[in-house]
């Protein structure tokens, strides 16, 4: 990854680790197969950054989708709530401005395209055949279950799929991701990499 580039992602606000965002850009600069890439959950626009510069050096495009109103565990109350993420007038959380920024900066407009809206209601007419499938959106029972469910059809065979937050140890984190992640195995999917949370597969 270029310096300035990773001096951005670094600096782009979130939960990322260092060491599993340099992998996302790793495992998309290394994505075997022709396509766009589709991130579901983007938040702050940390992930898009990593993502987004492989897409760049790549001619491709990064679709970030979020409805930008935080997953249940980002509300008041719950563990990664972040009180000034919140839009006052209308009481709910809205990180879209935050990513707007983040993408600017980091010299992403013309790769990263922001898709706003409920993750199964934009899957639904979704049709276009995707390199790269990064799941990343809300961690509950239901979201994670409808985001593999909506999303890995559009995935193209040798495609990459990435889950963020998968914990086999439920000391370690919740359950959903770590559940969606035994679906892909289930499903053929192969495992090729893991650094962190972060698991990579290959789509049959
Ligand atoms: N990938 C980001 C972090 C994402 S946090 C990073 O590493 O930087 C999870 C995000 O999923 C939140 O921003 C939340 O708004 C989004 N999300 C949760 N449920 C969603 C849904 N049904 N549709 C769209 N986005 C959703
Ligand atoms: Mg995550």
């Amino acid at each position: 990854m270029n310096p300035a580039d990773l001096e951005f992602a670094r600096a782009a606000r979130g939960f990322m680790p260092d060491d599993e965002g340099e992998a996302l850009h790793r495992l998309a600069a290394e994505c075997p197969v022709d396509g766009p890439f589709l991130e579901v959950g983007s938040y702050c626009g940390k992930s898009a950054t990593y993502l987004g510069s492989a897409a760049r050096d790549s001619g491709r495009v990064l679709y970030a989708l979020d409805h930008h109103r935080g997953s249940e565990e980002n509300q008041a109350g719950w563990e990664h709530h972040e009180p000034d993420l919140v839009d006052p007038e209308v009481a709910k959380m809205d990180t879209l401005p935050i990513f707007r920024r983040a993408i600017h900066d980091a010299g992403l407009e013309g790769t990263v395209v922001a898709v706003v809206g409920d993750s199964p209601k934009v899957a639904r007419f979704w049709s276009t055949p995707l390199a790269l499938l990064f799941i990343d959106g809300g961690h509950g029972e239901e979201p994670a279950h409808l985001d593999y469910e909506s999303w890995t059809p559009n995935l193209v065979a040798g495609g990459t799929l990435l889950i963020h937050d998968v914990f086999p140890n439920p000391a370690d984190g919740g359950r959903p991701p770590y559940e969606i992640y035994l679906r892909a195995i289930d499903d053929g999917f192969i495992e090729f990499d893991v650094v962190g949370s972060l698991r990579a597969l290959r789509a049959p």
